[in-house]
């Protein structure tokens, strides 16, 4: 059983997910509106990864005899200046996912519920790996953004991510 603070945190989390899986499904439309479309791909791809990430944890929640509540999902931005500008912005969400992946963490800890701490274990190394890959293709940009073919081969690249 699903104690009620971890029910709230891990349903907030679900919401969480589904707002990270808009935030890139509005990044792959902005690639494709700027012609990139191996971002596009890119991105499109990590939309449908941050919505299984929220089926996870909602899925978790059922199994512990929760209920799962879908909340309302905020705005989000809808342009960036350029493929730099949008994996800032992704670098800098994942950081923000990988503290609230490790508050759930902690709590789960603090509450005994090892199932949860089990689960969220997954979350922990799915961030390192979030991180990584958005660092990495942030420094790629960096290298060479001023040379359009170069970014053409890059984009090209990016879309051929499962
Ligand atoms: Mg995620």
């Amino acid at each position: 059983m699903l104690k009620e603070k971890m029910k709230v945190a891990l349903n907030k989390q679900v919401n969480a997910e589904l707002w990270s899986s808009y935030l890139y499904l509005s990044m792959s439309y902005d690639m494709a509106d700027k012609g990139f479309h191996g971002f596009e791909k890119w991105f499109a791809s990590q939309a449908k990864e941050e919505f299984e990430h929220a089926r996870k944890i909602a899925g978790h929640i059922q199994a512990m005899d929760g209920k799962v509540a879908l909340e309302p999902i905020a705005e989000v931005r809808q342009a960036w200046n350029s493929p730099k500008d949008a994996f800032e912005d992704t670098l800098l969400h994942e950081k923000k996912v990988t503290e609230m992946i490790h508050f759930l963490y902690e709590l789960a800890t603090e509450l005994k519920d090892y199932a949860t701490v089990h689960l969220l274990q997954w979350f922990v190394d799915e961030q390192v790996e979030e991180e990584e890959t958005a660092r990495d293709i942030l420094a790629a940009i960096q290298k060479i953004e001023k040379n359009e073919a170069a970014m053409y081969l890059l984009d090209q690249k990016l879309g051929n991510r499962a």
